[in-house]
């Protein structure tokens, strides 16, 4: 007969949910704890904009999305990768299908049926919730499995584990409950962290003047292109759109660069980005179109009638250019393919989408288990990886929070 172990999962999101999951499956006494009311809080606001759960891409290709982490996370995804994702969903009765981008959503698009859904499920299989429990790691009493203090509405407790998987999430939204707390709990207990940074990140500067900004704050730039090369020769250039900001720029194309245009800021103090306001025409076409004679028009009927630019883009060639440079056709023209943007530092970490830095890889064993804390195994967004959107960060927090609750079952021998 196997003895039924206690392992405490620490944080209810996708990561904790998920290592819950696999651990109750095995016959573990799963007790998971969250600061918050209720769980999965970032998971139902990601379900706001269309809950992108994973894509469709080739394997191999998801993997790249990883970059330098790569390597620590394919054997976890070649496990519980975006298929599995899909079947996972499909077994708690929620269908997915791909977008025209190749992501995967749930057929209705949103999470709460979902979540629903998997609580139902984890509640059967014998998972017991304890919310408003927030756990203390501390430096005043170092913790480990067999000793695991909360804060809670009646006051302090602390709980004895055989095991503990921390899925406590990154630095961001952290009303949402994920606040990056851990970090330096984790750091006085010799577990090495990476310093938390924001990750699909807003950015200031750009130098809006108070006119631009007060006119076209929140509004967006529809089909453009921007690029950027660092000082390493990495480039990125992508079509897409994103928004102004009252003090800077944010959304989808943005998020995709964020990661090479914040170490770039970090090492160099600014990176700055070329705006392509009409990546479907030439520089010779644009330039043709500029030089067309206007006659009595004024200048933003030209560019709206020859170009097509009106609005916000209008508007940020009045930024960028001269009242004179304004009126030559040829730095005209060159503005329209490339208008310079300079970034000097993202929007804080609590806005971010998500958070890259957290546990290093380094710090841990292959199961995912702290070699300084043994029986404590850490999943999901804590850990020292970043992806971009596109379901990149839902898959690998689940596949991590699988890869961990393997981990502590092997350890523990169920
Ligand atoms: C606006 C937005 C949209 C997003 N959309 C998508 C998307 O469409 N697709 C995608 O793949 N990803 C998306 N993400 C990212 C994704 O939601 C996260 O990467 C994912 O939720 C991380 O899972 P996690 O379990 O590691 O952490 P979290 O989901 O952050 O969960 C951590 C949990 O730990 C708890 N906790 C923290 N500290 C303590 C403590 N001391 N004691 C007890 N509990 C604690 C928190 O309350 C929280 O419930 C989005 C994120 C945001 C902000």
């Amino acid at each position: 007969m196997t003895l039924s172990h206690t392992v405490a999962v620490i944080g209810g999101g996708p990561a904790g949910l998920m290592a819950a999951e696999v651990l109750s499956a095995s016959g573990a006494q799963v007790h998971l704890y969250d600061a918050v009311p209720s769980v999965g809080r970032k998971f139902l606001l990601a379900g706001r904009g269309g809950l992108n759960l994973t894509h469709s891409e080739p394997f191999d290709v998801f993997m790249s999305r990883f970059g330098e982490r790569r390597a620590q996370l394919e054997p976890m995804l070649a496990q519980f990768g975006p298929q599995q994702v899909r079947e996972w969903a499909a077994g708690l009765g929620i269908e997915t299908f791909v977008g025209t981008s190749g992501r995967v959503f749930p057929t209705d698009m949103k999470a709460a049926p979902l979540l629903r859904a998997w609580l139902h499920r984890l509640r059967a299989a014998g998972v017991q919730f304890h919310m408003r429990h927030r756990w203390l790691g501390d430096a005043s009493a170092p913790f480990d499995a067999a000793s695991l203090r909360f804060a809670t509405p009646a006051g302090e407790t602390t709980v004895k584990a055989d095991a503990v998987v921390l899925a406590l999430g990154g630095a961001s939204w952290a009303r949402l409950g994920s606040d990056g707390a851990w970090a330096p709990w984790l750091q006085a207990r010799g577990v090495d962290v990476a310093p938390l940074l924001p990750a699909n990140c807003g950015f200031d500067g750009a130098g809006w003047s108070e006119h631009f900004a007060s006119r076209f704050a929140g509004q967006p730039f529809k089909s453009v292109a921007i690029s950027f090369t660092d000082s390493q020769g990495r480039r990125f250039a992508r079509k897409g759109e994103f928004v102004a900001t009252a003090s800077g720029i944010e959304g989808s194309l943005i998020y995709a660069a964020s990661a090479l245009l914040r170490d770039e800021i970090a090492a160099h103090g600014s990176a700055t980005l070329l705006l392509d306001l009409l990546p479907d025409r030439s520089a010779e076409q644009v330039l043709a179109a500029a030089k067309h004679p206007r006659g009595s028009r004024s200048l933003s009927s030209h560019l709206k009638s020859r170009l097509g630019l009106e609005g916000i883009k209008a508007g940020v060639l009045h930024e960028t250019l001269s009242r004179e440079a304004m009126q030559d056709p040829a730095q005209l023209a060159a503005a329209i393919k490339a208008v310079p943007l300079r970034l000097v530092a993202t929007r804080p970490v609590d806005e971010a989408i998500s958070t890259a830095g957290g546990v290093r890889f380094d710090t841990l064993d292959e199961a995912l288990m702290a070699s300084a804390v043994p029986g404590v195994f850490v999943a999901g967004e804590m850990l020292d990886w970043e992806a971009p959107t596109g379901g990149y960060l839902l898959t690998a927090s689940m596949a991590s929070g699988a890869a961990a609750a393997r981990g502590a079952i092997k350890r523990l021998g169920l």
